[in-house]
């Protein structure tokens, strides 16, 4: 089996990715944890992802195609993928296929995880955390006591940049507009599967493995 999980930043699709590889025994690729480790190990590939992730860019295809075609080519590729954050754009599901395509595979099904705009806003917006301590809260599931306040020390609580609503619009616009043109590319291919995102991480892992159920 071959699976492809889409969604915008905050419904889930990482925490979701790894728990269904898991159970279905598939080999989860996270393109950006790869990038992330190469980053970290300093070499040459690493170096030049590092340059477009620091910019809140794509990295560029000729580099993302050549990474993730490399890794699917591994043996451990032959049970089964479980993709996350990859393709980002419709050249890079054109060469997915047709390296699928030569070896006699192909994607069975796109699961496309989608949570209405204003909740995504709110949980992408909701984390704060004490300037002192370093405490983390989140408005919707582990809210301070006293607004703006620190439980534990009584610190000021603040907002990172990145979760700063003006900073999280922008990154679902960006997001948004390459999700999609994947899933229209996917829907034309009769594989694409919307997937309620709201309700609790069980609740969603429930309504994948649902829309798994027919896959060969
Ligand atoms: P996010 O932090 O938005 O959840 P990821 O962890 O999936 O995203 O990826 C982090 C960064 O790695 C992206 O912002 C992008 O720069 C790069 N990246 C990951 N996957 C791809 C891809 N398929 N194509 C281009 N760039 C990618
Ligand atoms: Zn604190």
């Amino acid at each position: 089996m071959r699976l492809i999980l889409l969604g915008l930043p905050g419904v889930g699709k990482g925490t979701q990715a790894k728990i269904l590889a898991t159970r279905q025994g598939l080999l989860h690729i996270s393109t950006g944890d790869m990038f992330r480790e190469a980053a970290a190990a300093g070499t040459e590939l690493g170096k030049r992802a590092q340059e477009f992730m620091s910019a809140g860019a794509l990295v560029p295809d000729e580099v993302t195609i050549g990474m993730l075609l490399e890794r699917i080519a591994q043996p451990d590729a032959a049970k089964g993928l479980m993709l996350d954050g990859f393709p980002r754009t419709i050249p890079q599901a054109e060469a997915l296929d047709a390296a699928l395509a030569k070896q006699g595979d192909q994607i069975d099904r796109v699961l496309y995880i989608q949570v209405p705009e204003a909740e995504l806003v709110a949980r992408l917006t909701g984390r704060w955390s004490c300037s002192n301590c370093g405490a983390i809260y989140h408005m919707q599931s582990k809210p301070p006591k006293a607004a703006g306040v620190c439980d534990e020390c009584g610190g000021a609580l603040s907002q990172r940049a990145d979760d700063q609503p003006a900073t999280v619009n922008a990154r679902l616009d960006t997001n948004r507009a390459w999700t999609e043109a994947l899933a229209e590319f996917y829907g034309k291919q009769g594989k694409l599967e919307a997937i309620d995102g709201t309700g609790s991480p069980d609740d969603i892992t429930a309504r994948l493995e649902g829309a798994l159920a027919n896959v060969s």
